[in-house]
């Protein structure tokens, strides 16, 4: 069951106490009860996924970072997403911002490179906006995102169009921000973000890096793709395969 389906279900559940006159009709109290329970979980599922895909492009990231940094990308995120897996489930998450940010302190406490206290910080950030809440739809993903790469960027200083993360993080937002104000379901919103992460991931190549280890090599920087750029790309396209 996708986040989409649990929109609709939610829906349903709302209406269903509207029409009843009360404020929720008997029953409904607990079926949203039970849902929320589900959607924390799903989330759990989704980072279980992410771990995955991040472990079977190990190899591929750490070769994306030998080309422009010190090839440690891929083991330093595969290593960092491993540890959060068995934390969250050792230790059972009551709301999606106890999931987040299980995985937060993973990467942050077991990644040694730049891309962990940033990634970790993402978590962090978005797990703070969803500490409260069970039921994950596309505007809190959103909220979540947003502030992520707020933390992202107060941390690492870096802009759009240095040749980070960023690069696909930022554009990813907008292009969900938009589909969500057009009231597009979530699966097809992130389809659409997934080309844009994937062309942006690609045009990282034309960038000059200007922050990271990457900003040593200058103008040699050109003509590759940035790594967790590419990372960011690969967990976007996690979450759309993990949505129905
Ligand atoms: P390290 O560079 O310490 O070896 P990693 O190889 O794990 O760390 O991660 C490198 C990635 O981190 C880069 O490809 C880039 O996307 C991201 N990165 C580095 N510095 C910054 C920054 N200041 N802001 C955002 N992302 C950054
Ligand atoms: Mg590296």
């Amino acid at each position: 069951m996708g986040i989409p389906a649990l929109r609709a279900e939610e829906f349903r559940l709302f209406l269903e106490s509207e029409s009843g006159g009360s404020l929720v009709l008997p029953g409904a109290e607990e079926k949203i009860r039970k849902k929320m329970s589900i959607l924390t979980e799903q989330v759990v599922v989704i980072i279980t996924e992410i771990a995955k895909t991040i472990e079977a492009n190990k190899q591929y990231l750490c070769d994306l970072d030998a080309a422009i940094g010190d090839g440690d990308h891929g083991f330093n995120m595969a290593r960092g997403f491993d540890v959060a897996v068995k934390n969250l489930a050792e230790k059972p998450s009551e709301t999606i911002g106890d999931a987040l940010k299980t995985t937060a302190m993973a990467l942050i406490s077991n990644v040694g490179g730049a891309s962990g206290p940033l990634y970790g910080t993402l978590f962090l950030r978005a797990g703070g906006v969803a500490k409260d809440f069970k039921v994950l739809n596309l505007s809190l993903f959103n909220e979540c995102l947003k502030e992520g790469i707020a933390g992202v960027q107060a941390r690492g200083k870096a802009v759009l169009g240095e040749k980070t993360m960023l690069d696909v993080l930022i554009p990813v937002l907008e292009s969900l921000e938009k589909s969500s104000a057009e009231g597009v379901l979530c699966k097809k919103a992130f389809e659409t973000a997934l080309a844009v992460a994937q062309e942006c991931a690609e045009k990282t190549k034309e960038i000059k890096a200007t922050k990271g280890r990457a900003s040593y090599l200058g103008d040699r920087s050109i003509g590759h793709i940035d790594p967790g750029a590419m990372s960011s790309c690969l967990i976007i396209r996690t979450i759309y395969d993990s949505i129905t």
